[in-house]
């Protein structure tokens, strides 16, 4: 499913409401209310609408914002970053790199190596926890 770009009447038919606000709206999910903010569990967060992987467990950490935090991406060019000048704030946007869903926001303000703080809406991921190994 990888490299495919899902059409918005897919999405709206599939996708719960607040996942279509969110990621084909550019909307925020209140916080501390995500499915995702909370959890450790090992595995991958997959682009909520394209099933694209963005984000390993790995480089999850608590940032106390309310929403799941990454300190970088599974790789480069898996999410892209713009300018959003939205709501009186000058912000950098995060989009799933391959079907553009809004994801979230970026802030410098990470822990290291990066120093980035990826502050992505558990509404725009799908978590796929590891298989156990024997
Ligand atoms: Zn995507």
């Amino acid at each position: 499913m990888s490299g495919r770009k899902p059409t918005d009447e897919e999405l709206r038919a599939r996708l719960t409401p607040e996942q279509y606000q969110v990621t084909r709206q550019r909307g925020t999910e209140p916080a501390f209310t995500g499915g995702y903010y909370h959890s450790k569990d090992t595995g991958m967060y997959l682009c909520v609408c394209c099933g694209e992987g963005l984000f390993s467990s790995g480089t999850k950490y608590d940032s106390g914002s309310g929403w799941p935090s990454f300190w970088q991406p599974v790789a480069a060019g898996k999410v892209e970053s713009r300018r959003d000048a939205s709501h009186g704030m000058i912000r950098t946007e995060v989009r799933c790199g391959n079907c553009g869903a809004h994801l979230g926001h970026l802030f410098d303000d990470g822990p290291q190596p990066t120093g980035q703080r990826y502050c992505i809406n558990s509404a725009a991921l799908d978590f796929r926890p590891k298989p156990e190994r024997r």
